[in-house]
C-alpha cells in the first residue's frame, strides 16, 4: 500500500469534493482544502454550526452558554472561497453513481466524498431508556440536561413530601468515562459551591449523585492510580461510585440495576446517559448498498490513506472510522483522532490533483484528559500520566487552544476565570424545550405533566404485557387440558 498512486478522474475543470458533517473531521478537512486551486467543496452539515463537544457537560451544568462551544460553519469557513456551506441531512450515498442525497430530493455529485458524521447514542438496544437518560452530543441535549437538572432543585425546594423532595434531590449518571465522570463532577460542584446559598427549604449539599460503571473501575482507558484518583476527587464533591454494576432498566422515576438475581431499585427523577456510542447510521446503509466491511462497534473499516478499499475517492474519518492498521488497536472516538484524520484526507486528496502519491495516515497521540471539578483533572501522556491542579491547568489551556475563533477563546476564559474566582455559574438558564406561541407555560407543571404521562404510558405498558402472558398461560392450560382428554380418551 505504502506510496501508493490512486487516480480519480475530475468531472469538471475542478475536482469537486463533497465533506458530509462538519464536525472536527471535516471542517478540518474543508478548511485544508479551502482556498486550493484545482478544488470545489460543498461541506453539508445537518446543523449550521461546528460544536467543541469536549466543552458540552459545561453547558449542560451551566458554566458556559452553548454560543461560547458552538460556531457557525459559514463563519468558520467564510474565508475559504472555494468551499460552500450547505445546511442538509446527508440520508444515504449512492457510491456506484457518486452521488450524495440529502433533505428530500436534494442531491449532490461528487469526485471527492469525505464522510464524517460523527456518531450518536447507542442505548445497546433499548433506545426507548433515551426519553428519560437523555445523553450529551448535541446543543439540544446540553441544555435539555441543563433544564432537568435546574428544574430538579426548583422541584424539591417546593415540594413537601420528603420521600419526593429526595428523589428531585437525586442524580443518577449512567457509564464512568470521562463523559461520566465529568458531568457527575460538575453536578457535585454546583450543589457543593454554586447552589449552596440560594434555596430555603432544601440543602443541595444533601444531594445524592451515583455514577454507575459496569465495569470494575471508572475511567477505564486511563492509568489505575488515575482513575483511583478520580474516583477520590469525586467522592470529595459528594459522588457515589457504583462500579461493576449493570442498569437493567431505566424508568421515569429511576433506574434498576444489579444482575438477572439480585436487582436494585434507584429512586431518582434525572437519570443521565454517558455509557455508549455508536457510529452514525449512514455505516449500515452503505454497508447494506454498497458492501462496505464494518469492525466492531459499526465503525467502516479504511485503508491506511483512510478512503475506503475498493473506493478509493471516498474517505471515512473520525468517530464514522475504523482504523486499525501497523498493529494498533483501532484509534478511540477523540477529537485529535477526527482532526488530524481531516487534515489528512485533505492532503491526500490535493497530491492526487497534483499527481503525487498519496501518504499513510498515522495518529500522532498527544495523549487524553479528563476533569473531575474545581482545579482538579487526569492528564495521561505516553511519557507520564499526573492529575490535580497541574492536570486541570493543563486540560484548561488545551482546551481553550482547540476552541474555534479568538471571540470563544477569550469569552471561555474569562467566564471560567470569573466562575473560578466566584464558585458561580453564569448560565443557570431554564430554558423551555418546547416553544409555543402566545401560550403561558408553567414549566414545573409541564415537567410534572411530562413524568406523570411517561408512568402511565409505562403503567399500560405492563399492564398490558402482564395481560399478555395471562392469556398466553391460559392458553398453554387449555391446549394441555385438551391434550390430557384426548389422551383418556
Ligand atoms: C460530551 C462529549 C465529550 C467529549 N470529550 C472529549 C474530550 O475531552 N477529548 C476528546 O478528544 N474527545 C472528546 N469527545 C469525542 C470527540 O468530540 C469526537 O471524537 C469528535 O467530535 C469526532 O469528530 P467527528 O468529526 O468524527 O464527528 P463530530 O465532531 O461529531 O461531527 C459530526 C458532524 O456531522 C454532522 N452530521 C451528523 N450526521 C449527519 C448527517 N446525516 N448529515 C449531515 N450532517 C451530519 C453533525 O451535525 C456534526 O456536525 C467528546 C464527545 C462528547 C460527545
Amino acid at each position: 500500500m505504502k506510496n501508493e498512486m490512486k487516480t480519480v478522474e475530475s468531472s469538471g475543470p475542478k475536482h469537486v469534493v463533497i465533506v458530509g458533517g462538519g464536525g472536527f473531521a471535516g471542517i478540518n478537512a474543508a478548511r485544508t482544502l479551502g482556498n486550493q486551486k484545482g478544488v470545489r467543496v460543498t461541506i453539508v452539515d445537518q446543523r449550521n454550526h461546528h460544536l467543541f463537544q469536549p466543552l458540552l457537560y459545561q453547558v449542560a451544568l451551566a458554566a458556559l452558554s452553548p454560543a461560547d462551544i458552538a460556531s457557525p460553519i459559514r463563519t468558520v469557513l467564510s474565508d475559504t472561497k472555494n468551499v460552500e456551506v450547505f445546511m442538509g441531512n446527508v440520508e444515504n450515498v449512492d457510491l456506484k453513481k457518486r452521488e450524495v442525497q440529502f433533505g428530500g430530493d436534494g442531491h449532490l455529485n461528487y469526485d471527492y466524498l469525505v464522510m464524517a458524521c460523527g456518531a450518536s447514542h447507542s442505548y445497546f438496544g433499548r433506545d426507548d431508556w433515551e426519553s428519560f437518560a437523555p445523553g450529551l452530543k448535541s446543543v439540544e441535549e446540553a441544555t435539555e440536561i441543563r433544564r432537568r437538572v435546574l428544574m430538579a432543585f426548583e422541584l424539591a425546594e417546593r415540594e413537601p413530601d420528603p420521600e419526593l423532595r429526595k428523589q428531585y434531590l437525586t442524580f443518577v449518571i449512567i457509564g464512568g468515562g470521562p463523559t461520566g465522570v465529568e458531568l457527575a463532577g460538575a453536578i457535585g460542584e454546583i450543589t457543593r459551591y454554586t447552589l449552596t446559598r440560594d434555596f430555603r427549604n432544601i440543602d443541595p449539599r444533601l444531594t445524592r449523585i451515583i455514577l454507575i460503571e459496569a465495569g470494575p473501575r471508572i475511567l477505564a482507558g486511563f492509568h489505575e492510580d488515575l482513575s483511583a484518583k478520580a474516583a477520590r476527587g469525586l467522592e470529595k464533591l459528594g459522588v457515589t461510585i457504583w462500579s461493576n454494576t449493570r442498569v437493567t432498566d431505566v424508568r421515569p422515576d429511576g433506574v434498576m440495576c444489579g444482575s438477572e438475581r439480585v436487582q436494585e431499585s434507584i429512586q431518582a427523577r434525572t437519570v443521565l446517559w454517558a455509557a455508549g456510542v455508536r457510529p452514525s447510521a449512514l455505516n449500515a446503509k452503505l454497508e447494506q448498498s454498497a458492501g462496505l466491511e464494518l469492525g466492531p462497534g459499526g465503525r467502516i473499516k479504511i485503508d491506511p490513506d483512510l478512503s475506503v478499499p475498493g473506493f478509493p475517492e471516498v474517505f471515512v474519518l473520525g468517530d464514522q472510522a475504523n482504523f486499525t492498521h501497523y498493529g494498533i488497536p483501532t484509534l478511540p472516538g477523540l477529537a485529535p483522532v477526527a482532526i488530524q484524520m481531516g487534515r489528512h484526507a485533505a492532503k491526500n486528496i490535493l497530491r492526487d490533483i497534483r499527481n503525487k502519491q498519496r501518504a499513510e495516515f498515522h495518529y500522532a497521540d498527544k495523549g487524553s484528559m479528563a476533569t473531575i471539578g474545581r482545579a482538579d483533572a487526569v492528564v495521561q501522556t505516553k511519557l507520564l500520566h499526573f492529575g490535580g491542579l497541574t492536570a486541570w491547568l493543563a486540560w484548561l489551556f488545551v482546551h481553550i487552544f482547540y476552541l474555534i475563533g479568538f471571540k470563544n477563546r477569550l469569552l471561555v476564559f474569562i467566564q471560567w476565570f470569573w466562575s473560578y474566582m466566584t464558585l458561580g455559574r453564569g448560565a443557570r438558564l431554564i430554558t423551555s424545550r418546547n416553544w409555543k406561541p402566545e401560550r403561558r407555560v408553567d414549566m414545573a407543571s409541564r415537567y410534572e405533566q411530562a413524568f406523570h404521562r411517561a408512568m402511565a404510558t409505562r403503567k399500560k405498558a405492563v399492564a398490558s404485557k402482564k395481560k399478555q402472558k395471562a392469556a398466553a398461560a391460559k392458553k398453554k392450560k387449555k391446549a394441555a387440558a385438551k391434550g390430557r382428554s384426548a389422551t383418556r380418551k
